[in-house]
Formats: C-alpha cells, sequence, structure tokens
C-alpha cells in the first residue's frame, strides 16, 4: 500500500530533504560504498553540509539518473512496490537511529517513526545532558579542590558557578545534538514520520497524534523494527509531583538546587547524580534496597568506588531498606518525607525527611500502545518484547514473528545507548541476509562520576562461579593508578584497574576500572574481547609513554597464561613483524 497523503503532507510539513538517489533498484543486500562520518561516537553518518541534497520533487528523476559519485550514501529506491519501504523503524532514540544509518549504507529504502523526539533518551533525557551536567559540576569540583590544585603549584580564587548556565549547557547540547542526528538522517533520505506508531497487522504500521488529524498515515515495510526505549521505573507509593520528587527527566533540567537530596537507587544514573549534586554544594542521602551500595558493580570496584565517590563526600546511606512511601513536599517550605521500610522482614524502620528525592530506581520498557497482539506477540511480564539472539521478535509461543525485531532498552538484554545502536546494526545486518549476533559480554559500561568508573564482561564474583562450574583457573591481574605517571602528572593516583582470564586458554572474561578517564579506557579491553584477542595475543603491544593508558598495558603484561596456550602467544607474532616490515620496505 502507497504512504498515505498526510504522511507526505507531514515529511513535506517537517521540511524533511529527500537526498540524491542513486540506482533505483539496488540488491536488498548490496553494500552502498558509503564513506560514513562518525561525528558523536553513536554511528552518526555524514553531516548534512557533506551530502549534496536534492527537493522531494526531485526525487523519481534523481533516481534513475546516473549515479553521480558521491550520491551512493543516500537511501536507495529499493522498495519492491510491494511496499512502501524495505525498512521502518518505530522509534528514533539512539537505537533507531544507528538502526537506520546503517539499512542506508546497506541500501534500504527507510522510514523512521519518532512519536516525541528525535534522538530518545540518550540525547533528550540521558546520557548527552547527563554528560553535560557532569563536566559542568565536575569543574567546579576540581577548581574548588585547593589542596589538589596547589599540590601542583596553582592557586585559585573563589570559584562560582550559576546554575541556570550550568541547566543552559545541558538543554543546549541536546538540542544541538538532536538537530545533528536529525540532519544526519535527512541527509541520507530517510524519511522522518510523526507519530505514535501501532502495527495494525503484519509489515503495516499506522501511525499518529492524539488531537492531530493533520499528522499520521499507515505505512507498509518489508521489515519493521521496534526501537520504543524505556521511560524511568517508579516503584509504588512514590508519587512524582516534578517538583519535590522527580526522577531524572526533571533531574537533569536542574531547575532548582535542594540542600539535601536523597537519592533512591544507587546503580549508575543515582551515583552520576550524587558527582552533581556534591560538586554543586546539595547533600545526598542514598536510599539502596540490597545491602550494599552499587549493587552490579564487580565487589571490589564497589568498595574503592564507595571510598572515592561516598565517604569523602557530604554523602550518607541506608543500605537494606526502600522507600515504602514518600510524601511531596513544597520546595522551601515543606520537606518531603520518606518511609524506610526493611527490604527483608518488610518493617518499617525509620522516616527521614529531605528537601527532595530523585528516584533513581531503574527504567521500565515503553511499549504503550504498539498492539503487539496484531503479529501475535505480546511483552514479557516485565514489560520487554521478547527477541532472540538475532533481535527477532517472538510471538507468544516463542516462535520468529517474520520480519520484526526489537532492539534496545524495549528489549530489555542491555540498557545503554551503544548496545541499543550495536542491536540496531545488527539487525539491519540480519535483515540483510548476513547472520549477525551481539557478543553483549564485548559491550562496555561506564559511570562518568569523578573518577570514573567502567566494565566490560563479567565481575570478579560471576568469573570465580564460571571457573567452579567449568572447572578452570582464574587468572586475576590487578594495577593501580598510583603507578601511572600520566595519572601522578594529573594528581589523579586514586585508582585500580582489574583483568580476569582463563589462565588455561588466556580468554579474557572482564576488565574493570576505576579512575581518570576509566570510560575511555575500558575500549581496548572490549574491543580485545569483541575480536576474541587473548592475554597472550596483547600483551606484546605496545603503548605510549606516558599515557593513562599504561594502565591496561600493566594488567595484560601482569597476567600468566600457563600451559600449551601461552606458547606459540603473541611474543612470535611481534618478534616476527619487523623482519617483514623491513622485507616490505
Ligand atoms: C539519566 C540517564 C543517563 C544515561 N546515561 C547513559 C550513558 O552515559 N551511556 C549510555 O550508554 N546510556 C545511558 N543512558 C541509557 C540510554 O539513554 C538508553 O539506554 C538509550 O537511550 C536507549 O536507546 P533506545 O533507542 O533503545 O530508546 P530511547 O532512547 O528511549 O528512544 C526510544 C524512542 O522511541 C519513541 N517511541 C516510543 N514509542 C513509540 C511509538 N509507539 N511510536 C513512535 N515512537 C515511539 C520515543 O519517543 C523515543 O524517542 C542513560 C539514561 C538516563 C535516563
Amino acid at each position: 500500500m502507497a504512504a498515505s497523503m498526510a504522511a507526505t503532507q507531514q515529511r513535506l510539513a517537517l521540511g524533511a530533504k529527500q537526498a540524491t538517489f542513486g540506482p533505483a533498484v539496488a540488491p536488498r543486500s548490496a553494500k552502498a560504498n558509503a564513506s560514513a562520518k562518525r561525528f558523536n561516537g553513536l554511528v552518526a553518518e555524514a553531516m548534512s553540509s557533506c551530502i549534496p541534497v536534492v527537493s522531494s520533487s526531485r526525487r523519481t528523476a534523481a533516481a534513475r539518473a546516473p549515479l553521480p559519485a558521491r550520491s551512493s550514501v543516500v537511501a536507495q529506491a529499493t522498495a519492491d512496490g510491494k511496499f512502501d519501504y524495505d525498512l521502518v523503524i518505530i522509534g528514533c532514540g539512539v537505537g533507531g537511529h544507528g538502526a537506520a544509518l546503517h539499512a542506508v549504507e546497506c541500501g534500504l529504502k527507510v522510514a523512521v517513526i519518532e512519536g516525541h523526539d528525535i534522538g530518545g533518551t540518550c540525547v533528550n533525557r540521558g546520557c548527552v545532558p547527563s554528560k553535560a551536567l557532569l563536566a559542568a559540576s565536575g569543574r567546579v569540583r576540581e577548581m574548588r579542590d585547593k589542596a589538589h590544585l596547589s599540590a601542583m603549584g596553582v592557586q585559585v580564587g573563589a570559584v562560582s558557578f550559576d546554575r541556570a548556565g550550568v541547566a543552559a549547557h545541558a538543554k543546549d547540547l541536546a538540542s544541538n545534538i538532536q538537530g545533528n542526528l536529525k540532519r544526519s538522517l535527512e541527509s541520507i533520505g530517510v524519511d522522518i514520520l510523526t507519530g505514535q506508531a501501532k502495527f495494525v497487522g503484519p509489515q503495516k504500521v499506522r501511525y499518529g497524534l492524539p488531537g492531530r488529524v493533520d499528522i499520521g498515515g499507515e505505512v507498509t515495510a518489508r521489515d519493521i523494527i521496534i526501537a520504543t526505549g524505556s521511560v524511568p521505573f517508579v516503584p509504588p507509593g512514590i508519587p512524582i509531583d516534578g517538583k519535590t520528587v522527580f526522577t531524572s527527566d526533571h533531574a537533569l533540567k536542574l531547575e532548582w538546587l535542594p540542600n539535601w537530596i536523597a537519592i533512591i537507587g544507587s546503580g549508575y544514573i543515582g551515583l552520576e547524580f550524587s558527582d552533581v549534586y556534591t560538586a554543586l554544594g546539595t547533600e545526598v542521602t542514598f536510599i539502596e534496597a540490597v545491602d550494599n551500595l552499587m549493587p552490579g558493580f564487580d565487589r571490589e570496584i564497589a568498595r574503592l568506588a564507595q571510598r572515592l565517590l561516598i565517604n569523602g563526600r557530604p554523602i550518607d546511606y541506608h543500605t537494606g531498606v526502600i522507600a515504602s512511601k514518600v510524601t511531596p513536599g513544597v520546595p522551601g517550605v515543606k520537606p518531603v518525607v520518606i518511609e524506610l521500610t526493611d527490604f527483608k522482614t518488610k518493617e518499617k524502620v525509620d522516616e527521614i525527611e529531605v528537601d527532595a528525592v530523585l528516584v533513581a530506581t531503574g527504567r521500565a520498557p515503553y511499549t504503550n500502545g504498539l498492539n503487539l497482539p496484531a503479529i501475535g506477540s505480546a511483552t514479557d511480564r516485565r514489560g520487554f518484547v521478547p527477541v532472540n539472539e538475532k533481535m527477532q521478535v517472538l510471538d507468544t509461543a516463542g516462535k520468529v514473528v517474520p520480519h520484526v525485531y526489537c532492539i534496545g532498552d524495549a528489549n530489555g538484554k542491555y540498557m545503554l545507548a551503544h548496545a541499543a545502536s550495536a542491536q540496531g546494526i545488527s539487525a539491519v545486518e540480519n535483515i540483510c541476509g548476513r547472520p549477525h549476533v551481539v557478543n553483549h559480554l564485548s559491550v562496555p559500561a561506564a559511570c562518568f562520576t569523578h573518577p570514573e568508573v567502567s566494565f566490560v564482561g563479567v565481575t570478579q564474583e560471576r568469573a570465580e562461579e564460571l571457573a567452579k562450574e567449568q572447572g578452570f583457573k582464574l587468572g586475576v591481574s590487578k594495577t593501580s593508578f598510583k603507578g601511572n605517571s600520566k595519572a601522578l602528572a594529573e594528581k589523579e593516583g586514586d585508582g585500580m584497574a582489574k583483568m580476569l582470564y582463563r589462565k588455561d586458554t588466556g580468554e579474557i572474561l572482564g576488565v574493570h576500572i576505576i579512575g581518570l578517564h576509566a570510560a575511555d579506557l575500558i575500549h581496548e579491553a572490549s574491543n580485545a574481547i569483541a575480536t576474541g584477542q587473548r592475554v597472550q595475543d596483547i600483551k606484546f603491544c605496545v603503548h605510549a609513554h606516558p599515557t593513562l593508558s599504561e594502565v591496561l598495558d600493566e594488567l595484560f603484561k601482569g597476567a600468566h597464561v600457563e600451559g600449551p596456550a601461552a606458547a606459540g602467544n603473541g611474543a612470535a607474532k611481534a618478534a616476527a613483524a619487523p623482519k617483514a616490515a623491513v622485507a616490505a620496505a
């Protein structure tokens, strides 16, 4: 069925530019020789300024015209007549965006349907604004740390900040990146349709906005990707008023700075906000249901994180309790009252009064109104869309629903921006007939506190269980930032790194880092895991001195593989390389 007139009008109303088209029909799996430009780390492609753009009225003619040299980066009109699009993506957060870019690169004709704002959570209410707040507040913390600065011979006067200015930095960054994402789609010919989408049958989707007759339509697609993301999860008994009791959605606007805030949940979102708030002068109380802070982190790393990120700061905490009842207050007039209940005994144990509460208890998948029964599927008991490892949606009997995929937070496999994007690319590969599976154990994660925490793979606790279950000897290599010249030059020697590996094979099971720029450092390890490199392969790689990367160099060099795997390792390859290079020269 052809796209409705309303859809076309909507595209025109949005000012979406259709880019130059290449050959009218390209094989579905054909690889467009796109020269992708990456600008924000989320697999974004060429900006509109780099790409020739023509108006939508020239689309058909351009599609028949001979292929100009650089036009292959734009979406190809490959829909075979039976469908409006090769691929329709519901939701244009980073997952949907990443999938759309890759699909165009693969020669598919693509539309995204977005019900709220391009960029979704990450760009508008997540990674991006939170990192802006962390950058600004981190600078304040650093410049107010007189002891740290004077140890390097630096003196500063009084350091002040403007709350509204910090908030504006976060807002402006989000809107800039949102604009970049939108232009990056338009410039390669992706149609951006506005509205909430729902399935009306196999390979058919209807979309629209409540109360807007001018927006919406129905489209068909050979394949459909669900990328509808998530929203903050709020436990029962906690009314959100958006002023004194709020989620990260409100907190990122930094509308006020309470003197004392309780943060419910000490996962990475709660921790990052504690970093922002304490740097800007707010006292924090953590309320955590399990017995230790930072559940999910490697225990040893969590202990050091507690020393570096909590103990020396105006932060206290209650663990093993839940906030069973929260009564909102009035800013500056009436406090918020929180009833604390023992997580195990369910007995009320305390009541505290604070100026504000941030609920950071995780994220819930957002699938409202998708009408999954129309494709024979339903969400699981936690609300996620069930998928297999190829991101194919499963029906209520556990069988694959043909031509429907789900990526990102909505499937709950790994609720991080880059995981959503990687899953989107993977789904497109599968759509193009090239079987692909994301190795989630190679996907890094980071918490952007000061200092940062990052990891990839399993924790030491899990690695020990695996060693027992599978009968191998676990190797643990550790190092400290205290021996790193670059970290010491910055007077930032606090931190450690740890690698877990199999002593018999050298397989890397996990790497954990806390310290300066840990979020950037983790990628050498995650790429090694993704490409199947073993410890003995990488321990002979050379790292520039003095750099923080030598922390990882130390980890790799500190590992000792035993038995036959240790022989014939990277040392031999490294020794052979110069001869080859000399011969080639
Ligand atoms: C405070 C905070 C900080 C974070 N920091 C980081 C970080 O530093 N690094 C990191 O990797 N991750 C971070 N995350 C997590 C990250 O934001 C998410 O994992 C990521 O945004 C998920 O991407 P997604 O594409 O699956 O979904 P989303 O980004 O949620 O996008 C889904 C989109 O789908 C749209 N949509 C939903 N339903 C429909 C429908 N029926 N029709 C049309 N459109 C629809 C929504 O409007 C939305 O735009 C953070 C999250 C928060 C809250």
